[in-house]
């Protein structure tokens, strides 16, 4: 790939809806490619926006008693919990109802007009006398013309699968009003996609060594070279009101641009967005919208979903190219397919499948799901399938038991007899054999790996390193080097090599796991900024004490994920301390541990100064703790056994050097401890009268 400058979308999600896992697994595709991108020192510009018009939001929003720009901002309000969550880092979220778009979209509208690319001619179709709206096909029902079976859309038969206009339903009505619609004339605005201009343009744009994928450029072709029937049809680009969207400029008549032309727009929208309120300048660019978007070095790319093709490489491309300058046309527009869950296509109207919003209120960590989606994506446009099975699988064997395994392992032995030193490997000592070389080794392969969204093929290139240096460790035998004093070089070096093969690691999968990431930089190598990629080559020369970094994921978890049922408290985010907690290690769960283990936890005395409920949280309280010295806020599962007013000024534990954790309604410092079994209940721990806040407990 050529060194521009590089603008990256997502698809623009509908705003009729909160995300669901497809949105999510997408925005982690992309997030992945960029965090690499920036790791590597590019410049990248990753932005997205809400689909804020049409028909369907109009309506959703008429139903739910709402203007459709108080719909859309509440849908919008929504967005941040997740991208956070998950750890999305989008550089800007914008929408497609907003000045930017509007003025971007009349004048792409008004150059396509100029260009001779737009015209007008009058269509017949079903229109609401009640409801006084034209009505697109999914809004009419009626008996199929060729089986009779009731109740079939106004564009195909479920029951005996025939295509057909809604103008031949036999008795139809409005799914909006019940009434019989009439047919009615309207002029509507076209985009003359069949201009042999286009075809040309596309042709060549289609063409373009690796700008598509090959089974999405053959597709485009097929739509592009339709003959008879099959034939590239001009675009209806106009709808009538009323309508949620943007004015067709320069006419008195009221007439809307459809959504699908403002949409794809919205990219634009919000990259501009972005540069005008001067984030990007920020991030280092400090030139205008017009100017980086009209750059030939600069890149623009879109990762969409294989059901919107037909927009983004034949309508999109050419829209942009006939606009002209500063407008460009897609360097790419990569596409995947499609979650399953178990097998099961997931369905946005019966809501089954994964929550991703429920997996972050049972506490689940969101670097699992990032790591278990990569593992399973490649560059080609496949559908992917969630199974439990696979990825308890993936996340305890592999994520926790290879990779996390190999730090949690060395790290006690480098601190308890180096005092957190690394052993000074010489040049001749760091053969290919040498866990981290290998891993440094392979460093070119993974990043090409990246560069082409092999994501699945970095995973098991990483997996197989780890497998290495696990391997490696074990044959040595450490815990026998500890007892042999004579043996002490050996059992450094060999402690050492684990660790840094664990620092490579950590750097080669920062772009999947960018939070542990971050913590080993910092809390683990004492570094004050994140990895980048150069930091393959470097060797640090201590650790600081290792602290547990990720959590084996319960079957439980997963069941109660994909149950619906309502969450247990046990499973709400500030749980209380279960003798089961699960730890980043090799040992069993409910094993010893030593004083020594016990006292890393900092159990505190705290009082409750403040507890209230948490709006749109049923589980939840939210606590204000006086710990003596400071107050602190902390998120505990406990509302259906407490009244917040009955716990005011009381006296509870608290861990206190729990690190913080990013919930949907905020952050938790910390866990308060309670008990609970198998029944109903859930039952706070107290200190006897005479405990002050901010008292050890040991
Ligand atoms: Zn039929």
């Amino acid at each position: 790939m050529p060194h521009g400058k590089l603008f990256v979308t997502t698809a623009l999600p509908y705003a009729n809806g909160a995300f669901h896992i497809g949105h999510i697994m997408e925005y982690i595709q992309a997030d992945v490619w960029v965090r690499f991108q920036r790791m590597r020192g590019r410049e990248v510009h990753f932005v997205c926006a809400d689909d804020a018009h049409g028909a369907p939001i109009m309506l959703a929003a008429e139903k739910a008693g709402k203007t459709p720009e108080a719909f859309v901002a509440e849908i919008a309000r929504g967005r941040k919990a997740y991208l956070d969550g998950f750890h999305i880092a989008f550089d800007h979220w914008h929408s497609t109802h907003s000045p930017e778009n509007t003025a971007l979209s009349q004048d792409i509208f008004r150059r396509l007009k100029r260009a001779g690319l737009i015209y007008t001619r009058p269509i017949e179709q079903l229109y609401d006398p009640a409801k006084g709206m034209f009505l697109a096909d999914r809004y009419v029902k009626g008996e199929c013309p060729r089986c009779g079976a009731p109740e079939q859309y106004g564009d195909a038969c479920e029951r005996c699968g025939s295509v057909y206009a809604a103008t031949e339903l036999k008795n139809p009505y409005s799914t909006l009003s019940g009434a019989r619609p009439v047919l009615r004339a309207s002029e509507h605005y076209f985009f003359r996609l069949s201009d042999e201009r286009c075809k040309r343009f596309l042709r060549d744009w289609i063409a373009t060594p690796g700008r598509l994928q090959p089974q999405v450029a053959n597709k485009a072709r097929e739509w592009l070279e339709g003959e008879g029937e099959r034939a590239l049809a001009d675009w209806d680009i106009s709808r009538d009101p009323p309508y949620f969207g943007i004015r067709v400029p320069d006419i008195a008549e009221e007439k809307y641009l459809y959504v699908w032309l403002d949409a794809p727009i919205g990219y634009l929208a919000a990259l501009k967005h972005y540069f005008d309120t001067g984030k990007a300048r920020a991030r280092g660019e400090p030139r205008s919208f017009e100017e980086f978007l009209a750059d030939p070095q600069t890149r623009q790319i879109h990762f969409i979903g294989k059901d919107i093709i037909y927009f983004h490489t034949l309508f999109w491309p050419a829209m942009l190219h006939f606009a002209g300058l500063p407008y460009r046309v897609p360097d790419h527009v990569w596409v995947h397919g499609f979650i399953t869950v178990s097998g099961d296509k997931m369905s946005k109207s019966r809501g089954t499948g994964i929550d991703p919003l429920r997996y972050l209120e049972l506490g689940m960590n969101p670097e699992w799901l990032r790591y278990y989606i990569a593992a399973k994506l490649n560059a080609n446009v496949e559908d992917l399938d969630f199974s439990p099975q696979d990825f308890v699988a993936r996340v305890n064997s592999d994520l926790v038991g290879k990779y996390v395994n190999i730090a949690s392992r060395a790290a006690g032995f480098l601190e308890r007899h180096f005092d957190g030193r690394l052993y000074d490997f010489r040049p001749d000592q760091l053969g290919a054999q040498h866990s981290a070389a290998a891993a440094a080794a392979a460093s070119a392969q993974i990043a090409d790996d990246y560069e082409q969204r092999e994501f699945g093929k970095v995973v098991r290139e990483a997996m197989r390193l780890a497998d290495l240096a696990n391997q490696r460790y074990d044959r040595a035998r450490p815990w026998e080097l500890a007892k042999d004093p004579l043996r002490r070089e050996e059992l450094h070096r060999v402690c050492s090599e684990a660790m840094l093969a664990f620092h490579a690691l950590t750097v080669l999968l920062a772009p999947i796991l960018p939070a542990t990431a971050a913590r080993v930089a910092r809390e683990l190598f004492g570094m004050r900024r994140d990895f980048v990629w150069d930091d393959l080559e470097a060797r640090p020369a201590r650790i600081l004490p290792y602290r547990h970094l990720l959590t084996r994921v319960q079957e439980r978890q997963l069941e109660t994920l994909l149950s619906g049922a309502p969450l247990p408290p046990q499973a709400a985010p500030a749980r209380p301390a279960a003798p089961a907690q699960q730890t980043g290690d090799d040992r069993a769960a409910a094993r010893e541990i030593t004083i020594d283990e016990f006292a890393r936890l900092d159990l505190r005395v705290a009082r409750i100064v403040k507890a209230e409920a948490v709006e749109g949280a049923d589980k939840l309280l939210k606590l204000t703790l006086d710990l003596g010295d400071h107050r602190r806020t902390v998120f505990a599962g406990i509302k259906s056994s407490y009244a917040p007013e009955a716990l005011e000024g009381r006296l509870t534990v608290v861990v206190a050097n729990l690190a913080p954790r990013k919930m949907r309604f905020g952050v938790s410092e910390g866990m308060v401890l309670a008990a609970s079994g198998d029944g109903p209940g859930v039952f706070l721990l107290s200190a006897d009268e005479g405990a002050q806040p901010g008292m050890k407990v040991r």
